[in-house]
């Protein structure tokens, strides 16, 4: 699709009209399509008043508001990139990110606005603090909109000009500045549509965030460019998330592995009308067949189906199309998404293509894999060769019918006296355990030399005298001997990402 993304997802919005595009989960403010329409023509006048230019980089740094869209998009139909900031970034990360992507200016709001200041004080260059909000000495975004500047004429090259500036999750090393051109994320858009359909009358519950490319793309730019409407929560806790789906009778709820877990486990949630929802999707990180089937079965919800993706694939290559959910098989990421192209290929000699069934690193080529890591030729390299093809890093294999199934990371893969055990597995063994709320896994050198897995395991309030010896056995009864758990370590919560990865590095840190 070649088009920039403020058209790609904005076209129909002059047909949409008054339907509600954005509802303010907290106070029912309401943002109709002719708004957001409207409103971000408004606001990409007054960001070219305001000096900002085609290329210039945009952070964006806010948790999840009905504004979050208008902002997004008036700044790429100003011609600036955006790069999309966690939240909850201290002023040191938020500097690093200021810095790594060349950002000229950053949209906060006024409760982040000491950070925003903070960092933007670190890396000079900044031209202009904008508020969505208000904050004395600060522009509004509010207060923008009156602008009576003509629109900006920009003429952007949706093939090579940058939309968005993401970062990775960070959950290997240290985030990397993804190049995502207006075709990648258009063209993923329209890949996604005949396999997750919605429209007008759909409700999407948005809370996880905007910024990871899952959220821009499952809860903001997917829905609104099919005239659905997103209903914003600022972040997650489970009662206010049940609450928001029966007020506002969600038809679609975009989740990660946690909510999941959270849905199966949560002693309130039955309390819930959840009858509404007809489609639930959960991606960003492993998800067991079990415990999707144990919280569609505890809760009467349509199977809980999974999409695969990376920020660096726009993020989407493969889906279980909604429609299909009862038809495809438990534990299954989805299969490719049109124009999209997968080979399973060795660990020990990428060269070689494996067959079905063969476990092996997956490998994506598409029109959606990204142009490249910002300032990092040697890193983009190492994960997209000559012909396009993009190295996962994520071991996979793929059935008779082309269902593909993830088993882990290939850098998280522990390996013990020459097997390999795959974390994902343990942890989703773990929380079988009725007396076992949450669980992570890492690979931890004993005293022999020996790579072992190490539980951290959160306990359910009713299960505290659950021992580490309990644990072990619970494992060692049902996996090979080698894939045994040799250490335990209780703890209060598993450290996640946003997306809802485990931080393996910050359990690492903590032995
Ligand atoms: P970094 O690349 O900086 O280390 P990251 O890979 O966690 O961070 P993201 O782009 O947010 O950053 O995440 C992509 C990864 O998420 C994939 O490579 C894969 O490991 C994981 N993932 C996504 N969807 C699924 C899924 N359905 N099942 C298992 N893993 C998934
Ligand atoms: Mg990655």
């Amino acid at each position: 699709l070649e088009l920039p993304i403020h058209d790609a997802v904005l076209g129909r919005a002059a047909e949409f009209g008054d339907l509600p595009a954005l509802i303010d989960g907290i106070d029912g403010t309401t943002l109709t399509y002719e708004q957001l329409d409207r409103f971000h023509r408004r606001l990409a006048a007054a960001f070219a008043e305001a000096g900002v230019r085609k290329g210039d980089v945009l952070a964006l740094h806010s948790p999840n508001t009905i504004a979050y869209p208008t902002a997004f998009y008036a700044a790429t139909r100003a011609g600036a990139t955006v790069t999309t900031v966690h939240p909850l970034a201290t002023p040191g990360e938020l500097a690093k990110q200021l810095q790594d992507s060349g950002a000229s200016w950053i949209v906060t709001v006024s409760p982040l606005l000491e950070t925003a200041r903070a960092a933007a004080e670190r890396v000079g260059g900044i031209r202009e603090i904008f508020v969505c909000d208000s904050a004395p000495g600060h522009r509004s975004l509010i207060d923008m909109l009156a602008s009576a500047a003509p629109e900006p004429a920009v003429g952007i090259d949706p093939v090579t000009d940058l939309a968005a500036l993401p970062y990775s999750s960070g959950t290997t090393g240290v985030p990397k500045g993804v190049m995502l051109t207006h075709r990648s994320i258009a063209t993923n858009l329209a890949q996604l549509e005949p396999v997750m359909p919605a429209g007008p009358g759909d409700r999407v519950l948005a809370v996880l965030p905007f910024f990871h490319i899952y959220g821009l793309t499952a809860l903001m730019n997917a829905p609104l460019r099919l005239g659905a409407t997103v209903v914003v929560l600022p972040r997650f806790d489970l009662e206010s998330y049940l609450a928001a789906i029966a007020e506002h009778r969600i038809t679609h709820l975009y989740v990660a592995p946690p909510i999941v877990l959270a849905l199966a486990k949560h002693p309130a949630a039955e309390r819930y009308d959840l009858s509404t929802v007809r489609h639930v999707l959960s991606a960003a990180a492993p998800l067991d067949a079990r415990l999707a089937a144990a919280c569609s079965a505890r809760l009467s919800l349509p199977p809980v189906v999974q999409g695969y993706g990376m920020t660096e694939l726009s993020p989407c290559s493969h889906l279980v199309p909604l429609t299909q959910a009862a038809a495809a098989p438990p534990g299954t990421v989805g299969k490719l998404i049109a124009g999209t192209e997968m080979r399973i290929v060795s660990l020990d000699d990428p060269g070689k293509e494996l067959g079905v069934g063969e476990p092996g690193e997956i490998v994506i080529r598409g029109p959606q894999v990204m142009k490249g890591y910002l300032g990092r030729p040697q890193a983009t390299a190492e994960m997209i060769d000559a012909d396009g093809w993009l190295a996962t890093g994520d071991i996979g294999h793929v059935d008779a019918d082309g269902w593909l199934y993830v088993v882990d990371r290939v850098k998280e893969l522990i390996k013990y006296k020459g097997f390999q055990v795959a974390p994902a597995e343990l942890e989703a063994l773990l929380v079988t355990h009725p007396g076992i709320a949450d669980a992570a896994v890492i690979g931890h050198y004993d005293d022999d030399g020996n790579e072992v897995p190490h539980a951290f395991v959160v306990r359910r309030p009713t299960a505290h005298d659950l021992s580490e010896g309990e644990v072990m056995m619970y494992v060692a009864e049902r996996v090979a001997p080698y894939k045994r758990v040799r250490h335990v370590t209780f703890i209060a919560d598993v450290p996640r990402a946003a997306s809802g990865k485990i931080l393996r590095r910050e359990l690492r840190e903590r032995l």
